[in-house]
């Protein structure tokens, strides 16, 4: 295609269910340009799958019930699995300010209408999970429709929707020059291979969205962080359907998933390269003397090195979305920073962001949190302590 009527860069989960939504009402002459060759080269292939609606701001609770309505829905919307499972979230706290920031938080999500969400004592962790020690443990919060999902399902899924309905998507273009024409308004995407004469574009670019922003002379403010997994053998030990653990001090959560236990704790990279996604050896050591103090059955078990792996979240300063037209070019469109939430959050955002390019404003929701302007008016949303 040498024009487009919107040219949506990045074919992650996020570009996709853009690309789709914007289809679903109508839009014509859609195309989706990404640099890797095949779907998933970006983070969304990296998740692990996570799907929560236990959050500490209205906004990230809101965006997660529509996600979950759409997830539920998504069979007979799309024709595909989101492989949504409700297996629970549950989050442990050891210090009395954590059982406070958790209680805090279920009052947000009751009142965003959340309802089963609980707060947990500590002689009630075990008959959530077994296989916790509970040494030190004050309690914690457990909602059991938060759970999993399958992180390439739903982005094969808006793919295949988008191109069922005229949507272009071409892989290995990258995206070099976004030339700035009359107004100040992007006229064309120029990759190493062609020039695309477009009305509007999306940022879905994920973790590499400043650098593209930045080519339209926005300031866009996503970097990113990398976030390692460690896997273990094939084991046993633990149910397939254990609720995702999350511990509140320090982060550390693990889930199992097609027979291995994945475990991640955030910290802090030791490559000065913001995009290196290596595993640290060290890192691993550090995670599994954690999860085996914290989970006793996992000393049973050994990791399976080749199999751990690394990604990059798309950090914005309050780690929540940018969602809305950028402030210094009306028709660049941004869907990012989602800050490690971007798939469970995708079938909301994409809607979302296809209501304000169709009718200027959303409409679902009132997505005010997100609108890019945010910082710059100092407004940021309250950043999540620990959630
Ligand atoms: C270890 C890990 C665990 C995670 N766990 C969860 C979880 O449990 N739940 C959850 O919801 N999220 C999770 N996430 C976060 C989630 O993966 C991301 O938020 C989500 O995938 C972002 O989707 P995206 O479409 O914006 O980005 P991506 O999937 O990265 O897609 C962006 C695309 O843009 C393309 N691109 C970039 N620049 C250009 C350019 N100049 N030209 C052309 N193409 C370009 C890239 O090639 C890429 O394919 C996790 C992430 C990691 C790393």
């Amino acid at each position: 295609m040498n024009s487009a009527s919107v040219v949506i860069v990045g074919g992650g989960v996020l570009g996709a269910s853009v690309a789709y939504h914007l289809a679903r009402r109508g839009w014509k002459d859609l195309l989706v340009l990404d640099r890797v060759s095949a779907p998933g080269g970006g983070s969304t292939s990296r998740s692990t799958g996570g799907f929560r609606a236990q959050y500490s701001t209205d906004i990230n609770v809101r965006l997660s019930l529509l996600s979950r309505g759409k997830l539920r829905d998504f069979h007979h919307e799309i024709g595909a699995d989101p492989g949504y499972q409700p297996v629970g979230y549950l989050w442990l706290a050891d210090k009395w300010e954590e059982m406070e920031f958790l209680r805090n938080a279920l009052r947000v999500q009751q009142a965003a209408g959340l309802e089963e969400a609980r707060e947990v004592r500590a002689e009630g962790i075990p008959e959530i999970n077994p296989h916790v020690s509970t040494d030190g443990l004050l309690g914690g919060a457990f909602c059991p429709t938060d759970g999993f999902i399958r992180p390439m399902q739903i982005l094969q899924g808006y793919l295949d929707g988008a191109q069922r309905l005229g949507v272009s998507v071409e892989w290995g273009e990258e995206i070099r020059e976004l030339e700035i024409g009359p107004g100040g308004r992007i006229c064309r995407v120029i990759t190493g291979r062609k020039e695309v004469a477009c009305q509007a574009v999306v940022n879905a670019a994920g973790a590499w969205a400043a650098p593209l922003a930045a080519m339209a002379g926005v300031d866009l403010p996503v970097t990113p962080l990398k976030r390692q997994v460690a896997v273990t053998h094939p084991f046993g030990g633990l149910p397939a359907d254990m609720p995702m653990t999350l511990f509140l001090g320090d982060g550390f959560h693990l889930r199992v998933r097609d027979g291995r236990v994945l475990l991640l704790r955030p910290d802090l990279p030791q490559s000065e390269d913001p995009y290196d996604t290596s595993v640290e050896p060290v890192w691993v050591e550090s995670v599994v003397r954690t999860a085996r103090a914290r989970v006793p059955t996992l000393r049973e078990t050994w990791m399976d090195l080749p199999s751990c792996w690394a990604g990059l979240y798309e950090m914005s300063p309050d780690r929540h979305a940018l969602l809305g037209a950028a402030p210094e070019c009306e028709n660049l469109y941004l869907i990012n920073g989602s800050s490690g939430h971007g798939v469970m959050h995708a079938p909301a955002l994409g809607q979302l962001l296809s209501e304000i390019i169709s009718d200027g404003r959303a409409t679902t929701l009132d997505v005010a949190p997100l609108r890019p302007s945010r910082f710059a008016e100092g407004d940021a949303n309250p950043l999540p302590a620990l959630l």
